[in-house]
């Protein structure tokens, strides 16, 4: 089923939640809306799902497959919901929890015991938490439950998934684990889905496609690599991972960084570059390259951090792989020169495509 928006506002008051935001999500896929809290995130969700109702607006249309769905109430859009704080009913067991929703369908509807029974055990293995169907969901660890509310949105056989930070308040390792876990179901139940998170990296590693969205409206839609690596806009840029920031000028056509931070001048300029794309040098070789003062070295961990401070006392922050680290190792006042392998400059909020100087 593919869902497409188109033109959808939310007010809360004065408060404008969702600003004229229009995406497609394609059928079968995965797509991750990301932004920090706040932006949106939830109030998009709960549209598609018809918990809201969007602002009056002529232009307005959420359609499902083609069919606008303004009138169909949520029962009837066949979404399965997961929420971050699991929502599983206590004192029914595993088994039931994921019955629930066949059960209470009306009686033209309603599977008999057996093919619910039938249909329960396949979805807990599908979780893979068939052995545990008797068990309470106070007997369950946290990634567990989780699973359980999954099956439990699967079992109405959706055809649309929506999940809300569903492993929000899951510790990292857990949190990982189910990210690879959710991908690798995915892949073989192809139900279009939306999840929602605060999170890139749960956004860049799960999802077929990322919205980035911020203050109620979407800043970028891509795929992982796109936004990561072709951010249109510097809150992207600066929302999808570490990021050095450096504040210059445009002058006569060229992005200058050499000024001083403060001292005004044409259209303001910033290049972004993140600590993987810098690397270290001794002398560099005719290439943009800025003289700064190794600080601090960290050498405890996947990569080497090596932070540095020029001469306007600015921090620059730059990661090396261990074998490129090892080839030339530096340490605490020593002056060297920072090179960006890549950056991205922009000019106000939008990408600067000529030349610079740092
Ligand atoms: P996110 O999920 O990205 O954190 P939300 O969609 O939950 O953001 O909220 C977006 C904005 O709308 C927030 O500023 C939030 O306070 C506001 N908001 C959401 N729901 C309501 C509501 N029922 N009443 C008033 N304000 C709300
Ligand atoms: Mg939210």
């Amino acid at each position: 089923m593919s869902i497409e928006i188109t033109n959808v506002s939310k007010s809360f008051g004065a408060f404008r939640a969702l600003d004229h935001v229009s995406i497609t999500f394609p059928d079968g896929e995965l797509t991750a809306l990301l932004g920090p809290s706040g932006s949106g995130k939830t109030t998009l969700l709960r549209l598609v799902a018809g918990l809201e109702a969007p602002d009056p607006d002529p232009g307005c249309r959420i359609l499902f497959d083609g069919q606008e769905v303004a009138n169909t109430p949520v029962g009837r859009r066949q979404v399965g919901f997961v929420f971050q704080h699991y929502a599983l009913f206590r004192h029914l067991t595993v088994f039931e929890n994921v019955a629930f929703g066949l059960r209470v369908k009306k009686r033209a509807e309603r599977p008999s015991r057996h093919e619910i029974a039938d249909r329960v055990h396949e979805l807990l293995r599908l979780v893979q938490l068939d052995t545990m169907a008797q068990r309470l969901p106070s007997q369950l660890s946290g990634g567990q439950r989780q699973r359980v509310a999954l099956a439990r949105a699967l079992a109405i056989q959706p055809q649309v998934l929506l999940l809300d930070e569903p492993f929000g308040a899951l510790d990292a390792k857990v949190r990982a684990e189910l990210r690879r876990w959710l991908r690798d179901l995915h892949n073989r139940l192809h139900i279009t889905s939306i999840f929602v998170t605060h999170d890139q990296e749960e956004a860049l590693e799960v999802a077929d496609r990322v919205v980035v969205m911020n203050q109620g409206r979407i800043e970028q839609v891509g795929t992982p690599d796109t936004v990561f690596h072709r951010p249109a806009s510097e809150f992207v840029m600066q929302f999808l991972g570490d990021v050095n920031v450096f504040h210059g000028r445009i002058e006569a056509g060229l992005a200058n960084f050499t000024a001083t931070p403060d001292n005004g001048g044409e259209t303001e300029a910033r290049l972004l570059v993140r600590p993987h794309e810098l690397t270290i040098r001794r002398n560099p070789a005719g290439e943009p390259a800025l003289a700064a003062k190794v600080h601090r070295v960290l050498t405890a961990g996947p990569v080497v951090k090596v932070d540095l401070i020029d001469r306007f006392q600015r921090i620059v922050q730059v990661h090396l792989s261990h074998e490129v680290y090892d080839q030339d190792p530096v340490a605490p006042a020593e002056n060297v020169f920072v090179v960006p392998r890549q950056t991205q400059v922009y000019a106000g909020k939008d990408p600067w495509e000529g030349n610079f100087v740092i």
